[in-house]
């Protein structure tokens, strides 16, 4: 068994929260290849490094000092260090850093330090060997990850010391430059170490104890996921939930590897699984995984008898697309067709689209509605389940949510309806309490 665990900035913040993690690294021997973010907010109104440090950047480019900004910076870590009784020489490489700072240092370099010095000091206080990213995360002349050389370089790496860390966020440049990936990105640094591996899990450590059910800020106290597939979690984020960016997966689901989500905080919580597939239906009760939802929709509805459906649709969809319009949901009639696009997307071009439409499809009528939410049931156990979009549809209707319009994904992993923006939060917690939580 092998498990690849990424710390994210939270979980790194401080010499309390190192503890927690050589804990958590202690009680399983298989967590053999540990990537950690830079020290993250120690508090509500403590500063991620990361943003300290582009910070830094923003003074040298206006020819401000940011010695104080550097202090801080430095402080932080030679905290850590004595806090622990680590040895790590914080000071002198970090003079040499400051010292070279306006000279011949890059943005990217710059801010790579975050990750750079809070994994020298994880490395040491683990007792693993570092392996800086510069040396294992390459990037191609067009920006993209060399999957290749990355994965050769990181097995060997870990097969030739037993237990490695990798700072997460940055790579290197076939110029040699050093590079990072955008916010957020140690998440696909632990990815990619998970793919380079082989690894049977990619654990995330973070500050919540999995993805939940729906949104906690509409929800009271909702449930978090046990068990999610890959695709399940990609309709979720697409609907809006904020889970991990799709791209910070991409290794790891195209390998069927599993994806743990775990709170550094609750270790013993077992977090969101995430997985290709899921044969053993634990319950069949709840039959909803998560409810996400989005605002700010607008219903196109095009009317005409006697209509060449697909000619009228096929025109209508290209007009859309002139303007730059995505079309997220169609719903079909006999002689007659609903888009459903973004508002904010659509614009001013709204009537421009309308007098298109007027023109080349020569439609009876054109019926507009703004102020459209969208809110969708995602569950793969709603599959080949009989009366579940009849329940659903009549729970909302006897909560006074009038539902503007419907649609089902093809694969039947989603039910997403569209209610007036004002009734978006109120659907999501009728669907919530009802069938989900
Ligand atoms: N430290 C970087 C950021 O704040 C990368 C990361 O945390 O994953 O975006």
């Amino acid at each position: 068994m092998l498990k690849v665990a990424k710390f994210g900035g939270s979980s790194v913040a401080g010499a309390e929260q190192f503890k927690k993690v050589k804990k958590i690294i202690e009680a399983d021997p298989s967590r053999r290849l540990v990537v950690v973010s830079a020290a993250g907010k120690r508090g509500a109104d403590d500063h991620k490094l990361t943003d300290l440090l582009y910070l830094c950047h923003a003074h040298l480019t206006y020819g401000v000092s940011c010695g104080d900004i550097m202090n801080t910076i430095r402080q932080r870590f030679v905290d850590i260090r004595n806090e622990l009784g680590l040895h790590y020489d914080v000071e002198g490489e970090f003079d040499a850093l400051s010292a070279r700072l306006s000279r011949d240092m890059s943005v990217d370099e710059l801010v790579s330090r975050g990750e750079y010095f809070t994994a020298r000091l994880m490395a040491e206080y683990l007792g693993f060997t570092f392996v800086d990213a510069a040396s294992c995360i390459f990037f191609g002349f067009d920006g993209q990850i060399d999957r290749e050389r990355t994965d050769s370089t990181i097995a060997a790496a870990l097969k030739a010391n037993g237990k490695i860390l990798i700072p997460g966020f940055y790579g290197r440049l076939p110029t040699g430059k050093i590079k990072v990936m955008t916010r957020g990105g140690s998440d696909i640094t632990g990815a990619l170490a998970a793919a380079a591996v082989d690894a049977d899990v990619y654990e995330n450590w973070t500050d919540v104890s999995g993805i939940l059910m729906a949104d906690p800020k509409i929800v009271p106290d909702p449930s978090p996921i046990a068990h999610i597939t890959y695709a399940e979690l990609r309709e979720l984020a697409f609907m809006g939930a904020s889970v991990l960016h799709e791209e910070s997966i991409l290794p790891v689901k195209e390998k069927g590897i599993a994806l743990n989500i775990r709170n550094t905080n609750r270790p013993e919580d077992p977090g969101t699984m995430i997985v290709d597939s899921i044969e053993e239906e634990q319950s069949v009760e709840r039959f909803i995984t998560g409810i996400a939802g989005r605002r700010n929709f607008t219903i196109l509805t095009v009317l005409k008898r006697n209509m060449n459906t697909s000619m009228t649709l096929r025109q209508s969809l290209e007009i859309l697309d002139r303007y730059h319009a995505p079309v997220e949901h169609i719903t079909l009639g006999l002689d007659s067709f609903a888009l459903v696009t973004s508002t904010a997307a659509l614009g001013d071009g709204l009537y421009d689209v309308i007098a298109d439409i007027q023109k080349t499809c020569r439609p009876d009528d054109i019926q507009v509605q703004d102020s459209i939410a969208l809110v969708a049931a995602v569950g793969r156990k709603m599959t080949f389940r009989p009366g579940i979009s009849g329940r659903l549809f009549k729970e909302l209707g006897e909560h006074g949510v009038n539902i503007r319009t419907i649609a089902q994904g093809a694969d039947e992993l989603s039910i997403i309806v569209g209610v007036d923006n004002s009734n978006f939060e109120t659907a999501i917690r009728v669907l919530y309490d009802g069938f989900a939580g």
